[in-house]
């Protein structure tokens, strides 16, 4: 308001100067009235900006620091092989190992974890969204494999979509990397649906190539998903807990051992609490 009043202070002019004073009444006014509207426009797009900026995250919740259940999911399965090359086994089965793994990892860490699947099924992308979304206070992480024509490619890739979630995938891809001969593929964002429809922090891991010699090979090695699985737990566990809280990598050993004396640990049910 004092924008206005400003261009008509002054009252104690000449009468030969009233003439110009009218001139220049006049521009100031319009100057005035520019400037009210040019406030206008940038009040308006500012808000149509912060609109637009929250407007895609609002729905997502940041749990990264209270979440109480991780929802675990096994790339793919049933009739859905994912990624199926010459050196590594089908991915729904390496995924679905590495989830299992890291769905015990986690109980013993005392989470509660639900798993999309615990067997190999099918499961539609919109089933998984549903159970990712049914969670109250969770983080959802899904567990892939990767493929490339190029055989020599190879390495780890984390990929989140809303912002809440680049912290758990930056834990997760820094705490994959330190695997001995890693390669570090960085931290990407992507579209993919459990991603994009996700109201909790939500992030895939891309475990490694299985188009890959090393790393399909690798992969049959279930002491190295043991280790791909502690890694993420590590992750996990730290996002919620802090640096040093994670107890998990001592007990790798032990369930190696277990584990080559033929005692692998029954496959768990789809809901763990
Ligand atoms: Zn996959």
């Amino acid at each position: 308001m004092t924008e206005i009043s400003s261009g008509f202070g002054n009252r104690t002019r000449s009468f030969s100067e009233s003439k110009i004073f009218a001139r220049e009444k006049t521009c100031r006014y319009l100057f005035t009235m520019l400037r009210l509207i040019n406030r206008a426009i940038a009040i308006g797009s500012l808000i149509l900006l912060s609109a637009c900026a929250t407007a895609p995250t609002s729905a997502v919740k940041n749990t990264t620091k209270t979440f109480t259940t991780v929802v675990v999911d096994a790339g793919h399965g049933g009739k859905d092989s994912g990624a199926y090359r010459r050196y590594g086994p089908p991915e729904k089965l390496v995924t679905l190992d590495v989830a299992q793994r890291l769905d015990r990892k986690l109980r013993e860490s005392q989470m509660k974890t639900v798993m999309t699947r615990s067997s190999d099924v099918f499961i539609p992308l919109d089933e998984r969204v549903r159970i990712e979304n049914g969670q109250k206070n969770a983080v959802f992480v899904s567990i892939h494999f990767n493929d490339s024509r190029r055989r020599g490619i190879h390495g780890f890739e984390t990929y989140y979509h809303s912002g809440v979630s680049f912290e758990l995938a930056s834990l997760i891809q820094a705490k994959l990397i330190t695997i001995p001969h890693s390669a570090n593929r960085g931290i990407h964002t992507a579209n993919f649906r459990v991603l994009r429809l996700a109201t909790c922090p939500a992030i895939l891991v891309e475990c490694g190539f299985l188009s890959n010699r090393s790393e399909g090979n690798q992969a049959r090695d279930w002491e190295y998903r043991e280790l791909l699985a502690d890694r993420i737990a590590e992750a996990i566990v730290e996002q919620r807990y802090g640096a040093g809280v994670y107890r998990g990598s001592t007990q790798v050993t032990a369930q190696s051992q277990s584990a080559s004396m033929g005692q692998e640990p029954a496959p768990s049910a789809a809901v763990h609490h």
